[in-house]
């Protein structure tokens, strides 16, 4: 049975974005794999990033590092960007996952289960996660990994960009042996001097672009596409869906696809939201619904069964995150659970 909506994921191109990056960067990539691989799957990609060459991953929670651990085995290094919460140190180190440690009671609590193997965070001016640089622990035991976050990455003559790679530099010099990381998709395209030891892309080995748009070096590797249900003519001064979201100032012809917003097509898309279909792409019409909505087919063979791409290798992420007025992190992490994913 043909699933209504479907997000396909093409991991040989997911294998060439991440070979990409390294040849881009010269360092190695550690890839993150936080929320669910961005929704596309953490065990999946991750296994085949593996089989690419990858050894170092990146998730966000303890829980992601658990259900990695269990699904890639023993042999990669998993580090938690978290750090290591009140109670969680043991259940890490029980799962030979590192955390990543941004303040001083995680240094407490790490040292409380007998410390070993993690990283520490600098925070360079992103003021989220992680230590000032004067505020930043001795060099331990068991430290192996200092890293950093820039903010503006997808603004490559954002003047901060600089000023956060000088200053991690600085503070990363304290730590000798330690992998030195700061780049994330972004930074992995500003020069070679913010490669450091490793990278740790996200969004670019998923298909985003490093700078919310399109890139040509980067391949789509997520296509979510959903069957049309119904084809209906719409006519002059009829309108379509619920609130009138829509109303026809002339005969249309109406595809009623199988995706809404329980599936993570959000309701935003209804304003400038298209898809691509029969080779064209095409406006949304009116709301979107919890479980379809109504693209405009007029002109158009389009028929019941036929699918219409939202986005993937015709209708580019980026394009359709900009026309939901949001980015292509938010759109591919907010396809639910509903929309099975194949390989
Ligand atoms: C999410 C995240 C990344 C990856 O970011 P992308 O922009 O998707 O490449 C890297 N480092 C940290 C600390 C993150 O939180």
């Amino acid at each position: 049975m043909p699933s209504p909506a479907l997000l396909s994921v093409d991991l040989n191109a997911l294998a060439r974005n991440f070979h990409t990056l390294e040849a881009v960067t010269g360092a190695p990539v550690h890839p993150v794999v936080k929320a669910d691989a961005y929704g596309l799957g953490a065990e999946a990609c991750a296994t085949r990033l593996m089989t690419e060459g990858a050894r170092t991953f990146f998730v966000a929670r303890a829980d992601e590092g658990l259900a990695l651990r269990a699904a890639l085995g023993d042999a990669p290094v998993i580090y938690v960007l978290d750090g290591c919460h009140d109670g969680a140190a043991g259940v890490l180190k029980a799962a030979n996952l590192r955390p990543v440690l941004n303040q001083p009671r995680q240094m407490q609590a790490w040292s409380q289960v007998g410390g070993g193997a993690c990283g520490i965070q600098i925070d360079t001016g992103l003021n989220r996660l992680g230590f000032r640089p004067e505020d930043a622990p001795e060099p331990f035991e068991g430290l192996d990994l200092i890293m950093s976050h820039l903010a503006c990455a997808d603004e490559p003559n954002q003047p901060m960009n600089r000023r956060q790679r000088d200053a991690f530099e600085i503070a990363a010099a304290r730590y000798p042996g330690a992998t030195r990381s700061l780049a994330n998709s972004g930074g992995c395209f500003l020069g070679r001097d913010y490669s450091f030891d490793a990278v740790r892309p996200g969004v670019c080995l998923y298909g985003g672009g490093p700078q919310g748009r399109p890139d040509v070096r980067i391949a789509a590797v997520a296509t979510l596409t959903a069957e049309v249900l119904q084809v209906r003519d719409v006519r002059a001064e009829e309108s379509i869906g619920y609130s009138r979201g829509f109303v026809a100032d002339r005969p249309v012809r109406a595809a009623v696809v199988a995706a809404g917003y329980a599936d993570g097509v959000m309701r935003a898309y209804g304003q400038g939201g298209a898809a691509w279909v029969s080779g064209e792409i095409r406006p949304l019409l009116g709301r979107v619904s919890m479980d379809v909505c109504t693209l405009d087919v007029t002109g158009l063979d389009v028929a019941v069964g036929d699918r219409v791409e939202l986005f993937g290798a015709n209708r580019h992420l980026d394009e359709a995150a900009a026309a939901a007025g949001t980015i292509s992190y938010e759109l591919l992490t907010a396809i639910s659970d509903r929309v099975p994913r194949a390989y």
